[in-house]
């Protein structure tokens, strides 16, 4: 089974075919930044999100854990400079003055299966003692596990829930899937994407800048298994697929601004 043969192959090929190109590139970026957006994501080795993007160098800060978790200002507080994702989100946002931020979540994405599977038993401590990705989860995961009890059969597990977006008066109804075409724990994937937004905002340093429409929060899902891209759209209040025919619809709703430019 290759292993890390595999990966110093791969390092050689684009020692052949991509390295001039891209130092090309990185000079330009050098001289002249202007990265787009801050990109949170999974980890998973199949959310090839620089791919999907189609992210050039200098474009997209991607930022990626277990879950595209980003913890509450509350919690991180705590631990100050305890986790990576706040100081991103400075690094873009403040540094960079970069106006987009995207949570990008995934179908069958294991960090959000074990959460729906300890969803009835999130405080167990012991059980986090010999897993971090657990105690990762417990710490980071109850505000989506709390969105997530409000689906039920009732509602065809599609709510509406409510979501916070840039600023509390921004708040945001929101349907998960409600075609049906998803798993329970894929559903969880989607409440916990919206969630993270919510989470971006409780940031005091990037108050300011939210509430002056500097930057922008933005929801996304990959599904593996199709390959297609879904952006969550505040208007229709459901995931979106990002196809041509939905372009110009999701485009105003995500960002006015960029309509005007075009
Ligand atoms: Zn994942």
């Amino acid at each position: 089974m290759p292993g890390i043969s595999h990966m110093l192959k791969g390092i050689l090929r684009y020692k052949k075919i991509d390295q001039v190109h891209l130092v090309e590139q990185f000079k330009q970026v050098r001289e002249n930044p202007e990265p787009l957006s801050v990109f949170f994501t999974c980890i998973d080795s199949r959310v090839l999100a620089s791919r999907f993007t189609n992210s050039q160098v200098g474009e997209t800060f991607f930022v990626r854990n277990a879950g595209n978790i980003v913890p509450h200002v509350k919690i991180s507080s705590k631990d100050i400079g305890g986790s990576t994702e706040p100081g991103a989100l400075e690094l873009g946002c403040v540094v960079n003055n970069i106006r987009h931020v995207v949570v990008c979540g995934h179908s069958d994405c294991k960090a959000m299966n074990m959460l729906y599977g300890i969803k009835h038993d999130m405080c167990n401590h012991a059980a986090c003692s010999h897993s971090p990705l657990r105690a990762w989860l417990q710490k980071h995961g109850a505000p989506t596990v709390k969105k997530f009890a409000k689906l039920s059969p009732e509602n065809n597990f599609s709510g509406p829930l409510i979501f916070q977006g840039e600023t509390e008066e921004n708040s945001f109804a929101a349907y998960i899937d409600p075609e049906n075409n998803f798993s329970l724990p894929d559903k969880l994937s989607q409440v916990n994407c919206l969630q993270q937004l919510q989470n971006i905002a409780s940031y005091p340093f990037l108050r300011e800048k939210l509430m002056r429409d500097e930057v922008r929060l933005h929801a996304m899902f990959f599904d593996i298994y199709t390959g297609n891209v879904y952006m969550f759209s505040r208007k229709e209040k459901q995931f979106i697929e990002i196809c041509k025919e939905n372009y110009n619809a999701l485009l105003k709703d995500a960002d006015s601004l960029e309509v005007n430019e075009e």
